[in-house]
């Protein structure tokens, strides 16, 4: 389609980056060209539209630089999901298994309540573990997910398939 065209043509494949054998999807080109940022965050504030959802997540750090827009455009609150130690009032926080070694992001617990309906948004869906401890802690703060957003989905890491349990049947849409 012609956004998808858009979109991929204002992505920049960086080999060997961070390491070696990577080819690291760098999306600053999209950050730079006014059409294709409100294209895409046109293109995602429609999907908080169809999903209810009622707040926006981005996950640090490129989540924040799409979900945010997206919020406002979508007349949603937006909420930091954070890596561990950056938040200053009371988190809930999940682990998760990295390839090497493991993670853990967090967030205030007081941004997340039982009536929310929660669209996570981030750039680029890989393995899959960051969206899944984020589906994880929307659950335990109590609120619901609404669904999961990405620009881009590298499927032959299997992210998706790695994702159906956690989503229960809501939506993972990719750009
Ligand atoms: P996952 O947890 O393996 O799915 O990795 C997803 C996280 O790593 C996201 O927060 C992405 O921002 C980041 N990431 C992984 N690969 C890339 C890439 O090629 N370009 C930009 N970000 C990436």
């Amino acid at each position: 389609t012609e956004i998808r065209d858009l979109l991929l043509s204002r992505i920049r494949d960086v080999a060997d980056y961070p390491q070696p054998g990577v080819m690291f999807k760098d999306i600053t080109p999209l950050l730079a060209d006014p059409a294709a940022f409100t294209a895409l965050t046109d293109a995602l504030a429609g999907i908080a539209g169809q999903t209810g959802a009622t707040k926006v997540i981005g996950l640090e750090a490129r989540g924040f630089i799409l979900g945010a827009p997206v919020a406002v455009r979508a007349g949603l609150g937006f909420v930091p999901v954070r890596k561990a130690g950056k938040l200053p009032g009371a988190t809930l926080s999940q682990a998760y298994e990295l390839e090497y070694g493991s993670a853990e992001i967090e967030v205030h617990a007081e941004d997340l309540g039982g009536d929310d309906r929660v669209l996570i948004v981030d750039d680029v869906l890989a393995t899959g573990g960051t969206a899944e401890a984020s589906v994880q802690l929307v659950r335990r703060a109590g609120a619901e997910v609404a669904g999961l957003a990405v620009l881009m989905e590298l499927g032959f890491l299997g992210g998706r398939e790695r994702l159906e349990p956690a989503l229960a049947g809501a939506p993972l849409e990719a750009l």
